[in-house]
Parts: C-alpha cells; structure tokens; sequence
C-alpha cells in the first residue's frame, strides 16, 4: 500500500486548493489555470494509455513524482479515474495501475447514412451501451428521421442516464454540411427535404446540451483510432467505398482538419486523365473506376456487348443488377464479374498509395465494400503495397475496420469527448 501512504503524505504537504474538485465540464476553455492543465494532461494520458502506473505516468509527464501522485489524487477523489489493480513490480511493492472513470458522463452518438440511420448510447471509453436504428427508406424525410432521432435520445434520458451525465451529442453525416453551423446542407441519397437542415440547433434546443456535426468517414476515422490505434500511431486514413469514395485522416493524432463538403473527394483524384469522364466533369476520377455505380455499369456494358455472366440470370432488366449479386458471381467463380471487381480493387490500391505517398500516414483502413469480401481487400491491400515497395522503409499497416456498421456513430460520440478533453 505505499503509494497510498504516499498519496497520504503528499496530501499534508501539498493540500488540495480551494476544496472544489475537479469535473470534466473544467477542462474546457481557453485559459486554464497551470494547474487544470497538469490535471486535464494527466487525466488524458490515462484516458489515451487505459490503464497506467504512477511510475508510467511521471514517465510521460516528466512531472516530479510527489507533483504525479497529488494530480492523481485529485482525479481520484473527483471520481474522473479509479484504481484498476496491480501491475507488475520492478522490485519492491506491486504498483496501482489507473484507468479513467468510464461511466462518469456519457455521450450519445447519431450517425445518418443512406442504408441507416442510427443512435448510440457511450460512455467515455466509447463502449456502446445502447444502440438503435432505422432502416432508411423513400419514406425517410429529414422531419421523420429527426423525429426518430429525438425520440431515441428522449427515451435514453428517461431510461438509461441523467440529463445531467450527459457531455453532448454528435452527428455524423453523409453530404455536405456546414460543420460549424451544424447544418446538413444537401445529401444526394437521401430524400429531397433533406436541404439546409439545421440538425444541431434544433437537438441543441431540444436537449440543451452542446451539439456537434461532422462527415461520417471523418468521424469514423476518429472513432477507430481514438478507440483501437491511438497508443500506436499518430497518422491513419480510413476509406470508405460504396456509391461515393471518401476519406477521413488522423495526423499528429488529431482529426486533419475537414469543411464538411468535400467528404468525397478521394474519390474525386484523378488516377487516368484518359479515363471516363466523372459526374464532377473531370476525366479518369477514382470513383469512375472503384464506386459501385462504376463497377455495376461496368458489368452491364460488358454483358450487352456479349460476354456471358452469372448475374444475367440474377437481375432483370440487367441495369438493377445489385453490387451483391455481382459479388456473390465471383464467389462462384464468374470470370467477366471477377475481372471487373479485380480491375476496381486495383484503382483503389491505387488510390490508396496515392494518399500514403502524399501524407506519410502509417496506418490504413479500409471500410465500405472493398473490405466485404476477400479477393477485393487482398487486391486493395496487394496493389498499395506493391507501388510502396519504391520506398523500401515504409511500413504501412492494412487493416478492416474493427467497428464496421456503427464506427461513424461511435466517431461522432468521440467528437464530443474529444471536445472535452483534449
Ligand atoms: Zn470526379
């Protein structure tokens, strides 16, 4: 029990100022006292490590030890971090290891996208603890799903936490969107009222609480690495691939700053000036090669001018082909679906080397369809490595997303701590 003791004797020397303790509400703001910024450090290096030591902790402060132990004695009786057992002893007492308080406040998360709109419950260490969704249909208006949204978040203060235990609630969303109005400003897949919503001020009314907006791949990112790569690595991009391509970037393990309208602009680099021309205009984009509206009009051209496949069977008239059905004839050995998807796989490695050259990032994600099935993921993941072999000391590490269906909700509740914390 000596760092207890320790705590003890410290505290007689260095007695806790002013007898308020510290709640997360204080670590916002652009003039902290020297002391809230020693704790606010403190508490996100718990925060960002899980579960510390005091040994650990005055390693990456570079804090004295006494200084260490009263900061952590002070989160401590707040209540914002608790013990988490021993770690191993270096030769005298086992340490105490630390970890945040993960139910001290939660955040809700709402991500809307074209298959789902979606609402979850987290608490700080972004573990989902409620989660609901609606499948998003013609029928889905903004007002319709913004009543689902409310309604969710209603039900989740009456049933699960306080109003008071609530930091905030962040959007994600697909489209383009004025992130500092928190205003989904228009969004090609959704019906059409879905124009200069003003999402943020109206739950911002509804709720009184601090509410945020951001894109979907963004925030995605932002959930994968605070959740899964942030003690590893400060650079990550996490792509995204279905009817548009688009990208969300950690650098200096910060979100690389974004303005909300061109989510889908990875898919808007030209790889071909040659190539078909974009509905942007340009000519050889990503996404007339790597979307699924590219790779299903691939097949149907293909097909109507004679090549035999498996989908022709599947789809009538062939045009309604699905990207699953596509997918499913090259499970089943469909040579003109397996050549199109190989070709499309290849782009995207492409593209996807084209972002490492440009950012030096480390670490990569590949989300969306690309990801869905082996052969298109081995084929991303093949082609990238192979243009990187040109630098033979960059190591790039290939990754599936680990939260694939709800990562844009669970980024967009991290928005908000992050808010709070860093
Ligand atoms: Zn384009």
């Amino acid at each position: 029990m000596i760092e207890l003791r320790t705590i003890r004797l410290i505290r007689h020397y260095y007695p806790i100022g002013c007898g308020v303790t510290t709640v997360l509400e204080d670590f916002v703001g652009r003039t902290l006292s020297s002391k809230m910024k020693s704790l606010k450090l403190v508490y996100g290096l718990i925060r960002k490590h899980h579960i510390v030591s005091m040994a650990e902790l005055v390693d990456m402060t570079k804090y004295k030890y006494p200084s260490c132990v009263r900061l952590v004695e002070e989160l401590l009786e707040a209540q914002l971090i608790c013990e988490n057992g021993v770690g191993e002893s270096s030769g005298g007492r086992k340490p105490f290891l630390y970890t945040i308080h993960s139910n001290y406040r939660y955040v809700i998360g709402v991500a809307i996208a074209q298959g789902y709109t979606r609402v979850v419950l987290l608490n700080l260490n972004l573990d989902v603890l409620h989660e609901r969704v609606l499948k998003m249909d013609a029928n889905c208006t903004a007002a319709m799903t913004l009543q689902f949204i409310v309604s969710e978040i209603e039900w989740i203060l009456t049933e699960r936490i306080a109003s008071s235990e609530l930091l905030g609630i962040g959007i994600a969303a697909a489209g383009s969107l004025d992130t500092k109005a928190g205003i989904i400003q228009s969004n090609l897949y959704l019906t059409d009222d879905w124009a200069h919503v003003r999402i943020a001020e109206q739950l911002q009314h509804r709720f009184n609480t601090m509410v945020k907006l951001n894109n979907g791949s963004v925030l995605a990112a932002l959930g994968e690495y605070r959740k899964n790569y942030w003690k590893d690595t400060d650079s990550l991009a996490y792509t995204v691939s279905g009817f548009s391509l688009r990208c969300g970037m950690i650098a200096n393990g910060q979100l690389l700053r974004n303005n909300g309208y061109m989510e889908d602009s990875f898919g808007h680099t030209v790889i071909d000036i040659h190539g078909p021309q974009c509905q942007c205009g340009a000519f050889g984009c990503l996404e007339t090669y790597a979307s699924i509206p590219a790779i299903r009009s691939e097949v149907v051209k293909r097909i109507k001018q004679g090549e035999a496949s498996l989908v022709t069977d599947m789809a009538d008239p062939i045009e309604r082909v699905h990207m699953e059905e596509i997918l499913h004839a090259v499970e089943q050995g469909d040579r003109l679906c397996r050549d199109v998807v190989e070709k499309a796989a290849s782009y995207y490695g492409i593209g996807i080397s084209n972002l490492v050259f440009m950012n030096h990032i480390d670490t990569v994600i590949i989300g969306g369809f690309m990801a869905s099935h082996p052969f298109l993921y081995d084929t991303v993941v093949q082609t990238a490595r192979q243009r990187l072999l040109h630098y033979p000391k960059c190591h790039v590490t290939f990754s599936k997303p680990q939260s694939t269906y709800n990562g844009a909700a669970i980024g967009a509740g991290c928005m908000i701590v992050d808010h709070f914390i860093l």
